[in-house]
């Protein structure tokens, strides 16, 4: 009798031990979100895919049409134009008919550079501003080098994308008109950003380069339609872009944030993330999601994550150099590569 409760026993806690094992291996295994890779689950057939590619530091949004049609808004870093390169080819692009540079900071346009080096580009729309630096002088360069159209950009410009999708240009204003009036520390190239809207039936998506909040009250006061259903973020998520009355204006659903994850601005700024968050807007961030899939049907749209992100990481803001501000000499001048 004592033997078969000892069996019992044993018995009893060996299941138990298969049952937990069981149940850690199943968190362990939880079904992956659905990955933006080649054998993605998602259907892209006949649907308007906008990618936020991964480059670390920087911008680089790709848009394909439902007929084909790409447009590709910067291209992050110049060490980023290998990855742009390669994520055109992953999506099986092989023209641009409409590269963006939205400003002439390397972190948009040293990778984009690269990318009209290498791929066939038809259009360049450029945000125009006169800018003194070695990058923005190899883009301009290589614009004329391989004679790709140049358009300087300004506000009512549209393009169309086929099958009814289009791509208004709300931003810079446009005729020599400059948007001059920026916070101290700001940027003029940052407030002249190249800032459009893509729409396709029922579904929009905003994007703004790295406008601040001067730029964002313009555009207010000009009363663009901003609304959209998913919103790129500004200017990396800095705390100075991403206002409150813009975000209600815009009433994203969703929004996308494209940072690196080894950066000294602050960005995303925890105080734009507390902004989303309280407006219970749904937050995707390159830096820790890797690249981003939209892709809508003119009715709905979906987001696909490349990695599943932790709720806990994605709500906590980056410190950078405001933060530092007490271990670093007062006043130490951006370089280039620099310049965010
Ligand atoms: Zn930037």
């Amino acid at each position: 009798m004592r033997t078969l409760k000892v069996l019992v026993a044993v018995v009893l806690v060996l299941a138990l031990a298969a049952g937990v094992l069981y149940w850690l291996r199943r968190k362990h295994s939880q079904t992956p979100l659905p990955t933006a890779t080649p054998s993605a689950p998602f259907v892209t057939q006949g649907r308007l895919q906008i990618y936020a590619l991964d480059v670390g530091q920087g911008d680089s949004l790709l848009i394909i049409s439902p007929t084909g049609k790409t447009v590709l808004i910067d291209g992050g870093n110049v060490q980023a134009g290998e990855a742009v390169i390669a994520a055109l080819q992953r999506h099986g692009v092989k023209t641009i008919d409409l590269a963006v540079a939205s400003h002439p900071h390397a972190d948009h346009i040293g990778g984009l550079r690269r990318v009209l080096e290498r791929v066939p580009v038809k259009n360049l729309l450029d945000s125009g501003q006169s800018f003194a630096s070695t990058e923005y002088e190899r883009l301009l360069r290589v614009t004329r080098d391989k004679r790709i159209k140049l358009i300087n950009a300004k506000r009512g410009l549209n393009f169309d994308l086929e099958a009814g999708v289009r791509l208004d240009a709300f931003h810079p204003q446009g005729d020599g008109k400059w948007l001059t009036d920026v916070r101290s520390g700001g940027s003029v190239e940052n407030a002249n950003s190249v800032v459009l809207r893509l729409s396709y039936g029922a579904f929009s998506m905003l994007f703004t380069g790295d406008a601040e909040a001067e730029t964002e009250a313009a555009l207010l006061k000009a009363r663009f339609p901003l609304q959209a259903q998913v919103l790129k973020v500004g200017h990396h998520g800095s705390r100075y872009a991403t206002s409150g009355r813009f975000l209600e204006t815009v009433a994203p659903q969703t929004a996308v944030i494209s940072c690196g994850n080894d950066n000294r601005y602050a960005h995303p700024a925890q105080a734009t993330l507390d902004r989303l968050r309280k407006a219970r807007i749904a937050v995707f961030r390159t830096d820790l999601s890797g690249e981003l899939a939209i892709i809508s049907d003119g009715k709905q749209f979906d987001v696909f994550p490349t990695r599943a992100t932790d709720l806990a990481a994605l709500w906590l803001g980056r410190m950078g150099v405001d933060e530092m501000a007490l271990v670093l000499p007062k006043g130490a001048r951006k370089t280039e590569q620099e310049r965010d």
